[in-house]
C-alpha cells in the first residue's frame, strides 16, 4: 500500500522544528529514520498532514563521556551504537543489545531515540534503558527536562513525551566497577522482534550478586523489571539451586500475554531459560 498524501518538512534548528510542531499540533509526526513509522504509514495506520525531518538537527547527534555520563544523541544509529568505542566501554549492554535488533538495513537508519520514543514493546533497548537506570533529556518550547527511563514507558506505544515534545538524547552512568550486563532473546527468527528479551544489570562481588536489575521486553505492553526474581538473588552466590528459585518466582513478576507466536505460558518458560543464562553468563565472567 502507499501512505496518504503529506507534507514535508526538514528543519536545521530545534526551534524550527518546535514552530512547526507548534503551527501543526496533532498533525504533524517527527520523522527520524522512518524505520517504525514509515511501516505505519504505508499500511495507513497514521496518516498524518506533515512529517517533520528531524535527521538534520546537529543538536542530536553525538556521542560523548562526560562527569560519569554517557551521553548518546536520539539520532545515533542502531549501527553507530553496536560501534561506538565509548558505548562498548561505558554501557556495553547497549551494543549488545543492538546487534539483536532487526538486519543491517534497519540498523544503519533506525535510530535510539526512535526507538525509545516508539516504545515497542518487544523492542531492545527500552528494555536496556531501564536497566541502566537511564535518563531521557526532552526539550519542549519552554526548555529542557529529564525523565528517569522508569517513568518514560507508560504503556503500549505509550510514552512520557508530550504535544511538541523531542527526545534529544539519553544519559547513562558510566559503567562502575563491579558492574556487569548480560542480554539475551527468544525470536521466531534471527531479526525478529523477541518473543521474550532480558537485559541484566548488577553489581559482582566475587560470586555474590547485588542491585541486580532484570528487565524484559516483549512480555508486557511495556519493559517490565522481575522485582522478585532480583530480591530473591540479592546478596547471594549465583548457583544452580538459586537461578532455579529464581525462575520459580518469575511467575509473581511476569504474566505475559498470548500472542500469534507464542503462547504466554510459553512466553513464561522462555523468559526463565533466559534469567538462567544471562545470569549464569555474567557470574562467570567473574570466575
Ligand atoms: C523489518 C523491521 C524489523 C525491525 N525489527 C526490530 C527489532 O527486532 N527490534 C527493535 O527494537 N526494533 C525493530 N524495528 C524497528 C526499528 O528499530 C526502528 O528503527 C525504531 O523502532 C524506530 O526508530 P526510527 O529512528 O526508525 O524512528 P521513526 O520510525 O522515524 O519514528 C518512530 C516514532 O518515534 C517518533 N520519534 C522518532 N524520533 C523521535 C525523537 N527524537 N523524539 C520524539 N519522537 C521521536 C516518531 O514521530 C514516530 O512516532 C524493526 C523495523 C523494521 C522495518
Amino acid at each position: 500500500m502507499k501512505p496518504a498524501p503529506f507534507d514535508y518538512a526538514k528543519p536545521a534548528s530545534l526551534e524550527e522544528a518546535f514552530s512547526l510542531l507548534d503551527g501543526h499540533g496533532e498533525d504533524a509526526r517527527l520523522l527520524a529514520g522512518g524505520q517504525s513509522l514509515l511501516p505505519t504509514l504505508n499500511m495507513r495506520l497514521s496518516a498524518p498532514a506533515i512529517l517533520v525531518d528531524i535527521s538534520a538537527l546537529e543538536a542530536l547527534r553525538g556521542i560523548s563521556i562526560d562527569n560519569g555520563m554517557l551521553r548518546i544523541g536520539a539520532l545515533t544509529t542502531h549501527t553507530e551504537l553496536k560501534a561506538s568505542k565509548e558505548v562498548a566501554r561505558a554501557a556495553p549492554l547497549l551494543a549488545e543489545a543492538a546487534s539483536h535488533i532487526a538486519h543491517p538495513a534497519v540498523r544503519n537508519r533506525g535510530t535510539f531515540g526512535g526507538s525509545l520514543a516508539h516504545a515497542d514493546p518487544a523492542a531492545e533497548l527500552p528494555a536496556c534503558v531501564l536497566a541502566l537506570d537511564a535518563s531521557l533529556e526532552i526539550a519542549g518550547r519552554g526548555g529542557t527536562r529529564k525523565v528517569a527511563a522508569a517513568d518514560f514507558f507508560h504503556g503500549l506505544f505509550e510514552t512520557d513525551l508530550g504535544p511538541g515534545e523531542i527526545l534529544t538524547a539519553v544519559e547513562v552512568p558510566v559503567l562502575r566497577k563491579g558492574f556487569r550486563s548480560g542480554f539475551a532473546e527468544f525470536a521466531r527468527r534471527s531479526g525478529d522482534f523477541a518473543m521474550s528479551a532480558l537485559a541484566a544489570h548488577g553489581r559482582f562481588d566475587g560470586e555474590r550478586v547485588h542491585e541486580l536489575r532484570l528487565v524484559y521486553a516483549g512480555v508486557d505492553i511495556r519493559p517490565v523489571r522481575a522485582q522478585t526474581a532480583e530480591q530473591t538473588v540479592e546478596g547471594k552466590a549465583v548457583t544452580a539451586d538459586l537461578l532455579a528459585d529464581a525462575m520459580a518466582r518469575l511467575g509473581d513478576d511476569l504474566d505475559p500475554m498470548d500472542d500469534p507466536h507464542a503462547s504466554g505460558v510459553m512466553k513464561l518458560h522462555l523468559s526463565g531459560v533466559l534469567l538462567g543464562r544471562v545470569l549464569s553468563a555474567m557470574a562467570g565472567a567473574h570466575r
